[in-house]
């Protein structure tokens, strides 16, 4: 086995090779090539390796969870349900320790970041084991001599294809929503934070049948192009950018399957005059994800605040944001950790100096990272805001996805809505006023799918999530979002003992005549 990658990392004598999960079976891959990965808090420092998943593992995947499928689906919801609450209770047991390799691999803070994020992907696994029965269908009424109703079935191999900044998170919710209904799935972590997925997946494979759930890992233009393009695979549902997703719909539409797009954003954060308060500047902190180092789909990242109170509001934001800790994601104290890479870093470092070229900005807060220091050893940013930008401009346009904010002064309520919905994006949005009316009014009117008035919080389960234009298609974290995608196969049923069946599942479409007895159905 070699290792390959051409980072500019040493690789020390004890990393640790990780493994893949493929049919229950922990494996290398078939290549056996290693990718690395590093910390983002200490440049060039390899923490693991793991396996380079190419084609042969892809193709050995979607065929393990195709197998698997085979009896994962004849399970009852109800029975799914209870593996996935057994699963919450592990990762809660568990938590520190993925905790800490989630920090160390992201770069998060684990104080502020990576202990909530583990607790919420519990909380995914609970909500979903527990709504697991909730995979109904509906009778219809024909008549008297028709019993007509309708099943939700599973459509097969999903591949959940997910990014590096909240992969606990996201991995979670892929396994939850593909498996609960009854359908296998191939998860690919992002290259750059695969460590902590892989132990997660650690704790599912503990209680889930072989093959029900696989894990590759490897690079986007390898594996998963490949696990996008394989004949095999019966949904593709992304977590990642604007522009992969165009690439997973063209995929998506060469075979005609069902897709499922969580993108990027650039969202709106809109002050009203009478909201220059404390509670404010805390919540738009918030939403900002400063703590995240920006690194959020839903950075609310424009802020618009009203002229009349501009300057103030953007003073009490410099005060609150300089007492934040900037630094070891694994230290208690920390409060802001490190950008992900040294790619990424470079391209929020480089859409700093376009915001400090343009004519009129100003930079207020932060800027380009220090050279120096202890905060020179990593991909270390200060939260940076610039004031008196143009929304037209790159930096108001483009999603940044750093700690950088963009503030654009605003008189008029409607210049403010337009400004807001002037964006190719439509992800989150947040409005901040103590005149309810005016608040909803201005929410009811933003293109997002996701609006909080008064608050910058994160998405819970039960809520249904996701995106406008190019922030993309369908919704997850709730109900509706894992039944949406499921087959709705029709049951027509005319005589006493015989059923005229309309079916809209590839299962059923093989196996079912059109004409079926009480007892064959009951098999269905
Ligand atoms: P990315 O699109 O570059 O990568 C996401 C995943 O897709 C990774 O696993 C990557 O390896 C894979 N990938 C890359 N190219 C591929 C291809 N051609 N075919 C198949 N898979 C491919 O995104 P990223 O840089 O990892 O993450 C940041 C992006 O994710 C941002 O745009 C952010 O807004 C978005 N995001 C969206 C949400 C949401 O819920 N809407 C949540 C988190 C992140």
């Amino acid at each position: 086995m070699k290792t390959v990658g051409k980072m500019n990392a040493k690789v020390n004598g004890n990393v640790e090779r990780k493994l893949m999960l493929i049919d229950g079976e922990w494996t290398a891959s078939a290549g056996g090539e290693f990718i690395p990965v590093e910390t983002p808090a200490k440049k060039g420092t390899i923490i693991a390796e793991v396996p380079r998943a190419m084609e042969a593992d892809v193709d050995r995947s979607v065929k393990a969870a195709a197998k698997a499928f085979e009896s994962w689906k004849r399970m009852s919801p109800r029975d799914r349900g209870k593996l996935m609450l057994k699963i919450a209770a592990d990762m809660e047991a568990q938590s520190e320790n993925l905790a800490k390799t989630l920090s160390l691999e992201t770069g998060n803070a684990i104080r502020t970041q990576s202990r909530g994020e583990i607790a919420l992907a519990a909380d995914l696994f609970r909500f979903y084991g527990g709504v697991a029965s909730e995979q109904k269908g509906e009778t219809v009424p024909l008549g008297e001599q028709v019993l007509c109703y309708s099943r939700r079935e599973p459509v097969g191999v999903v591949a959940g294809i997910i990014p590096w900044n909240s992969p606990i998170l996201l991995g979670a919710l892929k396994i939850t929503m593909a498996l609960t209904p009854g359908n296998t799935l191939i998860l690919k972590p992002a290259s750059d934070a695969p460590l902590a997925v892989l132990k997660m997946a650690r704790i599912c494979n503990a209680h889930l049948p072989r093959g029900v759930l696989n894990v590759v890992t490897g690079s986007g233009n390898e594996c998963g192009t490949m696990l996008a393009r394989h004949s095999g695979v019966r949904k593709l549902s992304l977590t990642g950018s604007s522009e992969v997703g165009k690439s997973i719909m063209a995929a998506a539409a060469e075979r005609i399957v069902p897709v499922t797009l969580e993108l990027g954003g650039k969202s709106p954060q809109i002050v009203f005059p009478d909201a220059d308060d404390d509670h404010v500047v805390q919540s738009v902190i918030n939403g900002m994800r400063f703590t995240r180092q920006g690194q959020s789909c839903t950075a609310g990242s424009r802020l618009f605040l009203h002229a009349s109170i501009f300057d103030s509001f953007i003073d009490k934001l410099v005060k609150k944001l300089s007492t934040l800790k900037i630094g070891d994601p694994l230290d208690e104290a920390t409060d802001i950790g490190a950008i992900i890479n040294r790619m990424q870093f470079k391209k929020v470092c480089d859409y700093v100096k376009d915001g400090l070229e343009q004519k009129g900005s100003r930079l207020v807060m932060g800027g380009l990272p220090p050279k120096a220091g202890p905060l020179a050893q990593g991909y270390f940013m200060e939260p940076t805001i610039f004031t008196h930008i143009k929304n037209e401009w790159r930096i108001a346009r483009e999603e940044v996805f750093g700690p950088v904010l963009v503030s654009i002064p605003w008189e008029d309520e409607e210049e403010a809505i337009r400004m807001a919905n002037d964006s190719h994006y439509g992800l989150a949005a947040y409005v901040y006023s103590h005149d309810i009316g005016k608040a909803l009014r201005t929410a009811h009117v933003i293109e997002s799918g996701w609006i909080q008035v008064n608050q910058g919080l994160g998405i819970l389960p039960g809520t249904s999530y996701g995106g406008f234009k190019q922030s993309g298609m369908g919704r997850e974290y709730s109900l509706e979002g894992m039944l949406d995608k499921l087959y709705a196969a029709q049951v027509h049923h005319r005589e006493p003992s015989v059923l005229t069946l309309q079916v809209h599942s590839p299962r059923c479409c093989k196996r079912s005549p059109g004409r079926v007895t009480f007892k064959s159905l009951q098999r269905l």
